[in-house]
């Protein structure tokens, strides 16, 4: 299972633009080649993104 690093979403789809490799996220729009493969550190990621995207709405 893989997850979004910046959101903690398994809502990611593969893209391949030529030869390097790409993930890109449905949720938060995050599109690069880091993600997190560790369901744990995607739940911390998922929580602290939460909080945060909280804050901004105010
Ligand atoms: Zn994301």
């Amino acid at each position: 299972m893989r997850f979004c690093p910046k959101c903690g979403s398994k809502n990611i789809d593969w893209v391949l633009p030529q030869t390097w490799s790409k993930y890109e996220c449905k949720d938060c729009g995050y599109i690069g080649v880091f993600i997190i493969d560790d369901g744990e550190i995607a739940e911390e990621i998922k929580k602290e993104y939460l909080k945060n995207n909280k804050m901004i709405e105010g």
